[in-house]
């Protein structure tokens, strides 16, 4: 304001030429109301009126008359003048004031106020200093409160401007005050909320941040940083990064990570990390931290970090007792599935123990629940103090307790390690008046050689642990390739439902040519899975897994609806191929389900039953004679043919030939491996052949390999072959390539 007074001066000064005060008076205030606080374009207008008022003047009209529309002037502008505008003796009384003035400063009339020290009515020295200075010439301005007459508090800015007479001395001062009361009120209310913010940031615990976007400038850190990180504030203003040195070394990976992801995404995150403070003290902290997004971009971010230690403690207490085994202060199932997590994440080996105690579940049922309590307790304590330490015990549930021995084991090491647990628990143990001595069984599985995971470790020592139950209790056994096997068919067999569930078996064709005319006679059909992972796989990796599981109930039905189907494709594209063989494993052979899938598949493809063949084993044949002949007669009653598989390993009793009547005979391998080299193995095929043609039965050797095999075979008069020397097992797509051969 002062600056645009001092523009303005040069109205003044030409204004205050006149002589009389009162005019001067008017002239001024019309100047200083048009140049100084009139808001623009009132101000041009007021001050070209005023200089009109000063030039009327000028022209030597009378006294009177000058005064009078001079007067009238003034009092125009003056009215429309917002301020109280007053000029001022070089006492500092008023001389002349306006009327806005007046309504301003609640006096009852001008006349009132003529004369009255206005310096006086302040409450600051400001005034005083302010005046002086106008006095001196210079335009000046202060800011204060005085009561009104009517009583009332204002506060007020005041501008002076010194008037200054022909002999270039001040001779009176014109000042202008401003109302602010308002403003101050409005100002203080704010100052006020700054005063909660600061108050609150004083008194809360939390520290609040406010940092640009890349966090490299903080634009605002609460006074709670000093007793939070015990660092002062200062110590940011020197180095806005000083803070991230208290922060401990293996929670600043995270902490940095979720700052970026906040900045990222735009979401607001939470992060807890630690204080390293002095002496090693540490204090947990959790830090919320909102990015602010103006003009849909995170244009800074505001963190509220508060102390998270009791909040961790409490943590920590109730993940204590949630690890704990409430008997015996042992780990429990969880503790120790976590401590295997982190040891198995290091790759160190370990050595997983599986104790189960003998026969625990007498002292349970004779003596009482809380005798087996105590027995636990003792058991638990003297375990945890027979192991090193490093040793960790739990008790994942009933009278099972697990440990993990860190370390390379060898044979002689588990040996130690299990005889101190056995020696344990087998110490007499006081329950009430009597005392019992225990004895258990121990499990081992080794890390990483018995499983990787601890799911596989837990498997891996508790089947270790049943073959020491197995072998008698009160020993220890060491996962080894028994239970490895047990364990790969578990696995095998859980995989062996999917493939079910998930069509992966297919059908492979072996065809089988007429020994006599090199004609394709009939293929057999040979069940192979599409293992996902593996691959193809042949029957020998999971046929023997399949036939001991109720899977192959399943299965076996699927290969005889996909067989039939194959049959009845080949009726139209290969009418030579007149029959089908189908392996049935002995327990598919006695469900009585067997004959119904057989029919309804026959039935469904149209096909006649004789071009179907099933394989059957002699064994499967004699495990259940009765049975078997039941089956037999249905089978033969439906039409379809039955072939005695593997002829020649099982019992090979001729016998068996004439009470079955099979349709035809598979010779098996191990006779036509040795058929061209060994002249009894000939003898004995021939004869085999020559009886089963006296009883109307077919001879089919299979597994022939090489020529000389083939003409042995011509030579003894076996009917149909198969074998890799004409063709291995093929796809249906491969079958109908396949020239015949003579
Ligand atoms: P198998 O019924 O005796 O079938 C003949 C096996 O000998 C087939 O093995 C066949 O590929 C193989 N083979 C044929 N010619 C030769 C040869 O010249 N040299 C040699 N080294 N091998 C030859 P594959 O397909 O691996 O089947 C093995 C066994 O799995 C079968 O013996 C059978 O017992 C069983 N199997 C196969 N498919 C099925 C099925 O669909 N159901 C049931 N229950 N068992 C099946
Ligand atoms: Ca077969
Ligand atoms: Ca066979």
């Amino acid at each position: 304001m002062s600056d645009t007074v001092a523009k303005r001066l040069p109205y003044l000064e030409w204004a205050l030429r006149f002589d009389r005060l009162g005019l001067a008076f008017v002239a001024v205030v019309a100047m200083a109301a048009a140049s100084l606080f009139v808001p623009q374009p009132w101000n041009d207008i007021l001050a070209m009126s005023a200089a009109g008022a000063m030039v009327f003047v000028h022209q030597g009209q009378s006294a009177r008359r000058k005064i009078f529309a001079a007067n009238q002037i003034s009092q125009g502008l003056l009215s429309i003048a917002e301020d109280c505008i007053k000029l001022l003796d070089l006492d500092g009384r008023i001389v002349c004031i306006s009327e806005t003035g007046r309504r301003l400063i609640e006096a009852s009339s001008t006349d009132v106020l003529v004369g009255f020290d206005w310096i006086a009515l302040w409450d600051t020295p400001d005034a005083q200093q302010a005046f002086d200075r106008a006095k001196a010439g210079e335009s000046v301005s202060f800011s204060g409160s005085c009561r009104t007459f009517g009583g009332a508090m204002k506060w007020w800015t005041s501008s002076f401007a010194p008037v200054v007479g022909e002999n270039g001395k001040v001779t009176a001062v014109l000042c202008k005050s401003r109302d602010i009361t308002t403003e101050v009120k409005i100002i203080d209310e704010l100052r006020g909320n700054a005063r909660v913010q600061k108050d609150m940031e004083d008194h809360v615990d939390a520290v609040f941040w406010t940092a640009s976007a890349d966090f490299r400038t903080l634009l605002h850190v609460s006074s709670a940083f000093e007793r939070m990180w015990e660092m002062p504030i200062s110590a940011l203003e020197a180095d806005e990064t000083a803070w991230a040195q208290r922060v401990h070394r293996e929670d600043m990976p995270e902490l940095r990570s979720k700052m970026k992801s906040a900045v990222k995404t735009g979401q607001s995150t939470q992060s807890y990390f630690r204080l390293a403070l002095p002496d090693d003290r540490t204090r947990w902290v959790r830090a919320d931290i909102y990015p602010v997004i103006e003009n849909g971009a995170v244009s800074r971010v505001v963190s509220v970090c508060v102390d998270a230690t009791a909040e961790r403690m409490h943590l920590q207490e109730l993940h204590r007792l949630a690890n704990i085994d409430s008997l015996t202060g042992l780990h429990n199932r969880n503790a120790m599935t976590e401590a295997l997590v982190t040891r198995c994440a290091t790759g160190e080996p370990l050595a997983y123990l599986f104790v189960d105690i003998d026969r625990f579940k007498s002292i349970n049922d004779t003596a009482g629940h809380s005798a087996g309590d105590t027995v636990l307790t003792a058991i638990a304590e003297r375990i945890k103090s027979a192991l090193p330490e490093g040793a960790i015990v739990a008790r994942p549930g009933g009278d099972e307790f697990t440990v993990v021995l860190p370390g390379v084991f060898d044979q002689e090491r588990i040996e130690r390690a299990c005889r101190r647990i056995s020696l344990a628990c087998h110490r007499p143990i006081r329950v009430g008046c009597k005392s019992v001595t225990l004895s258990c069984s121990i499990g081992v599985a080794l890390f990483p050689e018995h499983g990787r995971t601890p799911e596989e470790l837990f498997i891996s020592a508790d089947m270790a642990m049943y073959a020491a139950k197995r072998a008698g209790r009160n020993t220890f056994r060491v996962f080894g390739e028994r239970e490895k096997n047990d364990l790969a068919r578990a696995h095998l067999e859980s995989q062996l439902s999917d493939a079910i569930r998930d069509d992966q078996f297919v059908l492979h064709y072996q065809p089988q040519y007429s020994v006599e005319t090199g004609e394709l006679a009939g293929v057999e059909a040979l069940v192979r899975w599409n293992h996902p992972q593996l691959g193809l796989l042949a029957p020998g990796a999971f046929v023997p897994v399949l036939e001991e599981s109720p899977l192959i109930m399943d299965a076996g039905h699927w290969i005889i609806r996909e067989a039939v189907h194959a049959a009845s494709k080949l009726t139209t594209s290969m009418p030579a191929v007149r029959s089908m063989a189908v392996n049935v494993s002995p327990k598919q052979f006695r469900d009585p389900r067997l004959v119904s899938v057989l029919k309804q598949a026959i039935k469904r493809r149209g096909i006649e039953a004789c071009s179907i063949t099933l394989e059957i084993t002699e064994s499967a044949l004699i495990e259940n004679l009765d049975d078997a002949q039941a089956v037999l007669s249905a089978m033969r009653e439906m039409g379809v043919r039955i072939a005695i598989d593997d002829f020649g390993t099982g019992y090979s009793s001729l016998s068996y030939l004439a009470r079955f009547r099979p349709d035809l005979l598979k010779l098996d391998k191990s006779f036509v491996d040795n058929i061209a080299t060994d002249a009894m193995t000939y003898t004995v095929v021939e004869g085999v052949i020559d009886l089963a043609h006296k009883l109307g039965v077919i001879v089919v050797a299979e597994g022939v390999e090489t020529q000389d095999q083939l003409e042995r075979l011509r030579d003894a008069g076996c009917d149909k072959v198969q074998g890799y020397l004409l063709s291995r097992p093929v796809p249906m797509e491969r079958l109908v390539e396949l020239a015949p051969v003579h």
